[in-house]
């Protein structure tokens, strides 16, 4: 069967974003749990701003890359996004509860939450909207 366009369109929207996010883990500070891992958010507009986990001696305080990927693009003026793709190597980065009901106040009208791994030397994705995560979110 032949793949469809938006297929086509989604799996290389999704490696371009792996490539950003495999770029960015090396600025992932973890020294705690050693476990990296990195976010690549997309604007509306198709602007990227990467993040990655930013640990602390004071473990409450570590920030996770969803929430550094969204704090910096709010912080430059970009309040609505379509897709985030989470990375780690060691295992599939499941974003946590804080970070989906961030990512909840700025997604856009379509929001795209793809996660990723490396199993066996193999990038393995999967994707999911914000409702699969998040269902009955709270909101304004
Ligand atoms: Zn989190």
């Amino acid at each position: 069967m032949e793949p469809s366009n938006y297929y086509i369109i989604m799996k290389t929207k999704i490696e371009q974003l792996l490539k950003t996010a495999e770029l960015a883990i090396s600025e992932s500070y973890c020294p705690y749990s050693n476990f990296p891992v990195s976010a690549v958010l997309v604007s509306e507009a198709g602007k990227i701003f990467t993040g990655v986990n930013i640990e602390n001696s004071s473990f409450g305080l570590t920030n996770c890359a969803e929430r550094t990927a969204v704090f910096k693009a709010v912080s430059e003026g970009y309040t609505k996004f379509s897709d985030i793709l989470i990375f780690a190597p060691k295992a599939m980065p499941y974003p946590c509860g804080a970070c989906r009901q961030v990512l909840s106040e700025f997604a856009g009208e379509q929001f795209n939450i793809h996660v990723a791994t490396i199993k066996d030397n193999v990038p393995v994705v999967e994707s999911y909207t914000l409702a699969e995560l998040l269902p009955k979110a709270f909101s304004k």
